[in-house]
């Protein structure tokens, strides 16, 4: 059984939907930098008000501030992790690969959820998070496409990656995923 995994996909795939069940199957950390940063600004700690307006404008933030996040999360998880939202772009993979040498842990598959762009924008918005409205929704897919979608071939690359349609039932796809796993 793998317990280093990653998810990949577009904003509205439904990562963290599949992240989150199958953390709860194999208490593993389900490990979402998106989740953990709406938290601090649900909180309004400092770090909450220093990225409440990029998060709301749909950019990125700064890749030293979510390595911060993943780097203090994975240390504490010993029974196995699944990131969410993580890495978004080439070098946070590389900042992760650092990461994982130093603690001594090794990404075992990342499941690239796949899904027709129309169909993820019909989601987002009905979804209705505060960052779901149509034009961060364009912004978040555009950054997607420009700077995360390269990840898919990175982790081809390294014979990682599991390709999972993602255009269909929740259940069909968590039981695909719990498959490929073993
Ligand atoms: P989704 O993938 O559905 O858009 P997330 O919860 O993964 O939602 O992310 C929400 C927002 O949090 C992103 O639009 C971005 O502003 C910020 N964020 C999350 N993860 C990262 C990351 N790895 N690097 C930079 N910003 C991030």
């Amino acid at each position: 059984m793998k317990k280093h995994l990653l998810f990949l996909g577009a904003p509205g795939a439904g990562k963290g939907t599949q992240a989150e069940l199958l953390s709860k199957t194999h208490s593993y950390l389900h490990l979402s930098t998106g989740e953990l940063l709406r938290k601090e600004i649900e909180m309004k700690t400092p770090l909450g008000k220093e990225v409440k307006d990029i998060i709301n404008r749909g950019e990125l933030v700064s890749d030293e501030l979510v390595l911060k996040i993943v780097r203090q999360n994975l240390d504490k998880a010993n029974q196995g992790w699944i990131l969410d939202g993580y890495p978004r772009n080439l070098s946070q993979a590389n900042s992760l690969n650092q990461v994982l040498i130093e603690i001594n842990q090794t990404l075992e598959i990342v499941f690239y959820l796949d899904i027709p762009e129309e169909v993820l924008i019909k989601r987002l918005l009905l979804r209705g998070r505060k960052d779901d409205t149509e034009e961060t929704i364009r912004t978040r897919v555009d950054i997607y496409k420009k700077t995360t979608e390269p990840l898919i071939e990175y982790y081809k690359d390294l014979s990682l990656l599991k390709y999972i349609d993602a255009n269909r039932e929740l259940k069909t796809i968590s039981s695909e995923i719990q498959q490929k796993m073993a």
